[in-house]
């Protein structure tokens, strides 16, 4: 019996080599390819809402695809793309104070493990994130998200007291006393709790810096920043 085309509905299908053990057809009125049945779903856009919804209750890659019913290939493609949408806020607010922390991670992949920071800023008053940096602990990516800080001209900076702080925010007020940055800290308690990768004492992980920072952004965008969807 000849497979229907589902493309155009009237053309006549034949067999034309395999793919994933699955048996191929092409349709001899419009040329299109067609398997003879698809294990995951085609991809709806109704489902970003859901992606990012469940990456902040702390679902993973594979628990998304489970779920959804998509690959984990799609599900990682759309995180990306979901990624790339994100627009970190612009601020128009000034004398205000900031807190910035480093939260460490880990990247792995088979025999190696490295580590990362996710290194953030946030308004202690309205608890709002300004921007975020994810990488070597570093002068350069601390320097990223202390500039964008020092462009709102702020009232006071406070920090921990890692060495490279001072150097960077000198012209502004510095603050690294004890319990000063407790906001942060607890909002680092959240990140480790509502993203499935950052959790610590499980097997779960993130094997690229890429889908670490993508998460993140999520995250954020998802939480603080009121991603807007069309
Ligand atoms: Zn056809």
């Amino acid at each position: 019996m000849m497979k229907l085309c589902i493309y155009c509905s009237t053309g006549q299908c034949i067999k034309k080599g395999v793919r994933n053990n699955k048996q191929r057809f092409q349709c001899k009125s419009c040329g299109k390819y067609q398997l003879k049945y698809y294990t995951y779903k085609l991809y709806n856009k109704l489902d970003d809402k859901i992606i990012m919804f469940l990456n902040a209750e702390s679902v993973g890659i594979s628990s998304l695809s489970r779920f959804l019913g998509y690959s984990k290939q799609t599900i990682l493609k759309r995180i990306t793309f979901l990624a790339s949408r994100v627009s970190k806020p612009r601020l128009y607010e000034y004398n205000q104070v900031y807190e910035v922390d480093e939260m460490w991670t880990y990247v792995s992949s088979c025999r190696t493990r490295d580590v990362r920071w996710i290194t953030y800023a946030m308004n202690r008053k309205t608890n709002q994130i300004v921007d975020v940096a994810v990488g070597a602990r570093s002068k350069e990516n601390l320097a990223k998200v202390i500039n964008k800080l020092k462009l709102l001209s702020p009232k006071k900076i406070i920090t921990d007291k890692l060495s490279v702080y001072p150097n960077l925010i000198i012209p502004v007020e510095h603050d690294t006393r004890r319990y000063k940055n407790n906001k942060i800290e607890r909002s680092n308690l959240n990140l480790r709790t509502h993203i499935k990768r950052l959790s610590r004492k499980t097997i779960c992980y993130s094997k690229s810096e890429k889908m670490l920072e993508n998460c993140v952004l999520l995250y954020f965008s998802w939480h603080n920043w009121q991603m807007k969807f069309e």
